[in-house]
């Protein structure tokens, strides 16, 4: 993956940063996209002193002009892009008597509006070069979760986005895939107030629930994403991958029905 150039939107966070870490590791330059600049120096830092090409840009996946400046950014001092990761992510969960327009509305835009952005920012730096990868963050809750029809949604819209992108980029050497993570122990769930997000409870349970009987790491992401985002992934696109430690099944599971533990 020498001489690649990534963009990681929501790189301060905790699958962003881990995702950034990752690729950087195996030579991707990468430019870390947050909406506080401030969040990512450090992690930049962090990969330079390690050896690798770190970037970090402000930018508010929700804002078209801000998209195309960090794109332009990235071209201008990096090159590229060659891989887009659309992971910046926020939850405003609750119960549909509870939820306002406003929290409809502030999901849909970071998730589903910014990956549209990002996404349409950058195909043409990668059609150029006819090799891309375009990586969107799903997540298991597409499947539906209480306190969470406006993230479920969005999320389920970004695995059809997905789809849709991967039938008409394809022919120019562009794979477009999604990767639905479960619950994966960082700021985003911990933070929340809504199912995803009763913290160490919501933990707990999934690391009870999943039939690998752990909670996930970013690190358990970011590899998923780093195989999707190499060379070796060329024949996979419009794929939803999930990594979630069999979380969905588990549920599905009767008691008693499994094997001793
Ligand atoms: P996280 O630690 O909260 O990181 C998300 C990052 O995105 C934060 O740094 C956040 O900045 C940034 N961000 C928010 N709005 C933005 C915007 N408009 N423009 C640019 N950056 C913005 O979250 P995470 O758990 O790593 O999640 C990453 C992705 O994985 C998300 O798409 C999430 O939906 C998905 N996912 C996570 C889980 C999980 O269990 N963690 C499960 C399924 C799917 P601030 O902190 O300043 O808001």
């Amino acid at each position: 993956m020498n001489e690649r150039i990534a963009v990681v939107t929501g790189a301060a966070g905790g699958i962003g940063s881990a995702t950034a870490r990752c690729l950087a590791r195996a030579g991707t330059a990468v430019a870390l996209v947050d909406i506080e600049a401030e969040s990512v120096t450090g992690l930049a830092a962090e990969i330079t002193a390690a050896g690798g090409r770190a970037l970090p840009v402000r930018c508010d996946v929700t804002d078209p002009v801000q998209v195309k400046a960090m794109v332009r950014t990235v071209a201008r001092e990096f090159g590229g892009p060659h891989i887009l990761v659309n992971n910046a992510g926020i939850l405003s969960d609750s119960e549909l008597h509870l939820m306002s327009r406003a929290d409809w509305d502030a999901v849909h835009a970071v998730h589903l509006r910014g990956a549209f952005l990002c996404a349409r920012a950058v195909y043409r730096h990668m059609a150029r070069g006819r090799w891309g990868r375009i990586l969107n963050l799903s997540s298991v809750s597409s499947l539906g979760a209480a306190g969470q029809a406006n993230y479920a949604a969005a999320k389920a819209g970004v695995e059809g986005m997905t789809r849709a992108l991967a039938v008409e980029l394809g022919p120019l050497g562009i794979t477009v895939n999604a990767v639905a993570p479960g619950f994966i122990e960082t700021p985003l769930p911990q933070g929340a107030g809504g199912s995803e997000g009763a913290g160490g409870a919501w933990s707990a349970a999934a690391a009870e629930t999943a039939p690998v009987r752990r909670a996930g790491r970013p690190e358990d992401v970011a590899a998923t994403l780093a195989f999707l985002a190499g060379d070796e992934a060329s024949y996979i696109t419009g794929q939803t991958i999930h990594v979630d430690g069999g979380l969905p099944l588990g549920r599905l599971s009767l008691d008693g029905c499994g094997v001793e533990n």
